[in-house]
């Protein structure tokens, strides 16, 4: 399609910012951005008076804007999955800057607050349905987490080992599931988000220091006797915030620098890629690892960069800005 044409003249690294609306605790919002041409301008709220910063990026979402919306302009990226594409989706940002929001929507999500994982897989049923007398789609989802550096099955039972014959980890032994509805794909997103919840401890919120991959095998036979393999994977990163050495030591200490590293090496994987560097290091984590095969190549890759607007958060914004810019 068109859209794809342009896709690969303009490289195939997208990053999309959104801003999570204020709440009514919070003073005002520092971060200025028109919306229309991707720029965002930010000022230091404890020193106004120096220039503001300016970032770039292939589109801004702020507050208002709906689950709707950023799917609009989600879709194409989703919808060529039916074509064969490989797609992976990232929410990056500081706990609680709305990434579980974007790609899942609130827990109790319906309607209108369904977020990038439900709408992919209704979309991708749609085609499904609407090409049926040319080719004939399965749809199959796996849903894992990735924890201090280990892959864990959250629709089945098992430990998943790494077998990297090839250089990538691949899945055999993480549960597949043919879903066919909508309603399929709920319960399992819900049974996966419970198997997150389950192994939580009180002190440690832990769905906010794993990263979860959602990831969706579309296979097609057509009548004329091709085949189509795409994949899409949707990626809830764990929160980008840097803890403090002094103030954290053992369980939370190592949680803590299992994500710096693995989200420094998702960086720098994006990076060598969007400078068509000959050696991209994909070995350095099991994430990276893991989506090997759907980041490069004619794989597409979209990175949502949350951003929260209160104050407090300026610090943490201008990290999660600044990684988006190097990978974009
Ligand atoms: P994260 O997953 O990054 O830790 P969440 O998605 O859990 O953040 O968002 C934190 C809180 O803010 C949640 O209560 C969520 O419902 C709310 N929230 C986040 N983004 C939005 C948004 N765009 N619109 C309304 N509420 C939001
Ligand atoms: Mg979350």
């Amino acid at each position: 399609s068109l859209y794809n044409m342009l896709q690969d003249l303009k490289g195939s690294i997208r990053v999309y910012c959104r801003i999570r609306p204020g709440f009514d605790s919070e003073v005002e919002s520092s971060i200025e951005f028109t919306g229309d041409d991707g720029s965002l301008r930010i000022a230091d709220p404890s020193k106004p008076k120096d220039p503001q910063k300016i970032f770039q990026f292939n589109k801004v979402f702020g507050g208002t804007a709906t689950q709707e919306e950023v799917y609009r302009d989600t879709q194409p990226l989703i919808r060529s999955v039916m074509d064969g594409y490989n797609v992976c989706i990232f929410a990056y940002g500081q706990t609680g800057s709305g990434k579980t929001h974007t790609m899942f929507g609130r827990s109790d999500a319906c309607g209108a607050d369904l977020g990038i994982n439900y709408r992919a897989l209704n979309d991708l049923f749609e085609i499904s349905c609407s090409r049926s007398d040319a080719i004939k789609y399965e749809v199959r989802v796996q849903m894992v987490e990735i924890y201090n550096d280990q892959v864990r099955d959250l629709l089945g039972t098992i430990q998943i080992r790494s077998c990297s014959g090839n250089g990538g980890l691949s899945l055999p032994d993480a549960a597949l599931h043919a879903v066919k509805y909508p309603e399929d794909v709920r319960r399992l997103m819900r049974l996966g988000e419970s198997n997150r919840v389950l192994c939580s401890t009180a002190i440690n919120q832990r769905s906010s220091r794993s990263h979860s991959v959602l990831t969706v095998h579309v296979h097609g036979e057509e009548i004329s006797g091709g085949a189509i393999y795409g994949r899409l994977h949707l990626v809830d990163l764990a929160g980008s915030e840097r803890v403090d050495k002094s103030e954290v030591t053992g369980e939370r200490l190592k949680e803590a620098q299992h994500i710096n590293r693995s989200l420094s090496c998702l960086g720098d994987v994006m990076a060598a890629l969007g400078q068509k560097n000959s050696h991209v290091p994909y070995r350095n984590c099991k994430l990276t690892q893991l989506l090997q095969d759907s980041l490069g190549g004619q794989a597409k890759t979209l990175m949502f960069a949350h951003v929260s607007p209160e104050a407090d958060s300026y610090e943490e914004t201008i990290s999660t800005l600044r990684f988006a810019q190097r990978v974009s």
